[in-house]
This record gives structure tokens, C-alpha cells and sequence, in this order.
């Protein structure tokens, strides 16, 4: 993730694109982050207008991406519709990704190419206090994964990778950023929300299939290189909001002070307008801080008054994770040490789920195949 990655050749985050002025679709200056690189959109930087939500590429003319109506996949925006379908998607090949058992396929697959690239950092404590918040909010959350657990990936970045079987990665500098456990569960809650949509695992196996078709002779870059990808473009917009409105259900479930979500969301504005490299591909995945604190203020305003005095647990969250916890206790860990083993929910690692995934990366070039062929025919 990030820059923690050793032998695979980066895709620079920062693109050499000159920043644009202003924003092509609300014509608003539109801050100062660089363009961020994604393998997607090849050369082309992406960024996100701050102001209106919407994100281009840094192009001449700059194109508006917009996410998969039906998968969340940023695409280029067809027409003016604001909406758009993507390649694969149009070619109504949605089951092949949407199938469980492919999900978990492609996550081993991801884990065992991160495996060897990434470093991870931990200590028994925090590990413990991590997985034991993580399992609260997913007892509390509907469709949520049974057992969670969190990887704290050694990067200064704000990063995050929620994957299929509930395992997310969670970067240092995203965990450094948070004040208390209130905004710890609206983190944990907002990640493992894309896994309980499915967005997780539609997101992943739509970006690994169409990285590992594209570089079938270096697999194991494809692989890493989707993983990125999806941490930088995110799963669209409407998929963000969602995992905040449920991350909002939950924490308010739990008794925990709503107003951390807001704090939370009002320190990542800042770093973001002050144009705090650790926030770009934070910016990018994400809606516009601002929109997603209104949006969350507005759901507050209906929900009704709780009688329980809210919660923020800063004291056990600062013994636990905070700034003393990260600088003296953690223990760099080579590869994702504990976390890399398969999902629990099945079998991963045997011949006939490799076959599986590889039977899908089949029916995905097929699909573009058949597509090429319907292109051409169409002309
Ligand atoms: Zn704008
Ligand atoms: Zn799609
Ligand atoms: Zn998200």
C-alpha cells in the first residue's frame, strides 16, 4: 500500500500533471492535493473537486469520471448523465464477480501478493483492543463479517482496505489521525459497511479481474496494482455515503457519542485543505469530507433523542491506541504476519479455488472479447 511497497514498480501517486485552477464542472478553485496516479486511468491523474464531489482526470480535456451504476467501478463518464456503466457491466457480466466463493478466491490471491510486499506493524495490545472493537461493531451491523480483524500497514498515509471475508487494512496514519473509540468504531464501522454491502467484494474481483486479464505474465503485480487501485478510486460515491449512514446506525446502536463521526470527518477536511500529502488518496476515494459531515449532521437532526449519555471512551482508546501506544509499542512485522491465512469462511487455498478465480479471469477476457467483437461489428 502506499509507498511501503518494495519490488513492484509504483505507480506514482503524485502525478507530474500540472494541478488545474478550477474545477470544469463547478468552475471552483478546487485545492491544492496533486493528482493521484491509478493504474485504471493509466498516465491520466485523477483528482476530486473538494467543493462540488466530482472527480476528472487531470487531462486536457479533462474527462469526468463517475462511478458503475451497477459495481461502483470509476469510469469515465459517458454522455452527461452523471451516471455510467462499465465496460464490464454493460456486457451484463455482474454474476461473475458477485459470486462468493470467487470474492475469497481473489482476496487470497491479494493477501498472498501483499504478503510480500507490505509491511505491517503491531503489538499485542493494540491487536487485541483492535479485533475486540472491530468484533462490537460487527455484532452490531447487519451482513457484517463474523470475525474481523484489523492489520495495521506500516505507511504514514490515510489508507484503508476493506476486503471480502472482513479483514481490513488499516494504515498507521490513519489510525494516528483518530482522538478517541468513538471515532475508531465509525472508521471500523464505515470499512466493514462496504463488506456487509458486498461492495468490498464486488470492488475487488472487478478491479483484480481486470488488472490480473491485463498483466496475465506478471500476476502477481495485478494483483497488488488492483488492490491500490481500490484504495484510491474507492467504490463510488453513493457506496461511501451508505457505509456512513450505517457506520452512523451503528455507532449511535452502541451508545457512542455521534458527534466523534463529525470530528473525525472535519480533522481529514482540514489536512485536506491544507493540502496534506497523507490525505490525497483519501481525497480521491472519498466524497468531500464537508458533504459526508453534512450528510451525517442531517441524519442526526431525524434520529431520535437518545436518553443514554453518549460515549466516547478516550481514555482506554489512548492506553490502547493512542499516540504513546503507536510510537513505543509497535513491532514491524515483514508481510502481514498474522493476517495473511484464508478467510475462515471457506477454503481458499486448495487447487479448485485457483482454478475458480482463474475460470473467472476466463470469462472476463471472454466478456471483453465478445465485447471487441460487438464494437466492431457496431461500426
Ligand atoms: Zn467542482
Ligand atoms: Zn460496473
Ligand atoms: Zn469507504
Amino acid at each position: 500500500m502506499g509507498g511501503t511497497e518494495t519490488t513492484v514498480e509504483p505507480v506514482p501517486a503524485e502525478s507530474a500533471i500540472a494541478a488545474a485552477t478550477a474545477c470544469p464542472r463547478c468552475s471552483e478553485p478546487c485545492g491544492d492535493l496533486p493528482a493521484v496516479s491509478t493504474t485504471r486511468f493509466g498516465e491520466l491523474g485523477l483528482r476530486r473537486c473538494q467543493r462540488c464531489g466530482s472527480r476528472y482526470t487531470a487531462g486536457d480535456p479533462p474527462a469526468r469520471v463517475v462511478a458503475c451504476e451497477n459495481c461502483g467501478i470509476a469510469s469515465i463518464e459517458q454522455g452527461k448523465s452523471g451516471t455510467t456503466t462499465c465496460e464490464v457491466c454493460s456486457a451484463a457480466a455482474e454474476s461473475t464477480y458477485s459470486d462468493d466463493g470467487v470474492a475469497l478466491a481473489t482476496e487470497t490471491e491479494v493477501l498472498s501478493a501483499l504478503d510480500r510486499e507490505v509491511e505491517t506493524v503491531t503489538s499485542e495490545t493494540l491487536a487485541a483492543y483492535l479485533d475486540r472493537v472491530a468484533r462490537l461493531v460487527a455484532d452490531q451491523m447487519q451482513d457484517a463479517p463474523q470475525s474481523p480483524r484489523v492489520v495495521i500497514v506500516d505507511n504514514g498515509s490515510f489508507e484503508t482496505l476493506a476486503l471480502p471475508s472482513g479483514t481490513l487494512l488499516i494504515s498507521r496514519g490513519m489510525l494516528a489521525t483518530l482522538q478517541d473509540e468513538a471515532e475508531l468504531v465509525f472508521m471500523l464501522a464505515h470499512e466493514l459497511a462496504h463488506v456487509a454491502t458486498g461492495a468490498a467484494a464486488g470492488s475487488l474481483v472487478r478491479l483484480s479481474l481486470g488488472q490480473v486479464t491485463r498483466r496475465a505474465e506478471s500476476d502477481d503485480d495485478g494483483w497488488i496494482l488492483a488492490a491500490m487501485d481500490l484504495i484510491r478510486l474507492g467504490h463510488g460515491t453513493p457506496a461511501e455515503h451508505e457505509a456512513d449512514t450505517l457506520a452512523l446506525d451503528t455507532l449511535l446502536a452502541l451508545e457512542y457519542d455521534p458527534q466523534s463521526a463529525l470530528r473525525f470527518l472535519r480533522r481529514i477536511e482540514r489536512r485536506i485543505d491544507d493540502g496534506g500529502s497523507e490525505a490525497q488518496e483519501y481525497a480521491l476515494a472519498h466524497p468531500p469530507p464537508r458533504d459526508r459531515a453534512r450528510r451525517l449532521e442531517r441524519a442526526l437532526a431525524r434520529a431520535a433523542e437518545s436518553d443514554s449519555p453518549p460515549r466516547v471512551n478516550r481514555d482506554v482508546f489512548r492506553r490502547a491506541a493512542g499516540t504513546q501506544a503507536l510510537e513505543s509499542s509497535l513491532t514491524r512485522v515483514r508481510g502481514l504476519g498474522d493476517a495473511f491465512s484464508p478467510p475462515e469462511a471457506a477454503d481458499t487455498s486448495g487447487p479448485d479455488m485457483r482454478r475458480l478465480v482463474w475460470s473467472a479471469v476466463g470469462i472476463f477476457v471472454l466478456t471483453g472479447l465478445i465485447l471487441a467483437a460487438g464494437w466492431i461489428l457496431a461500426r
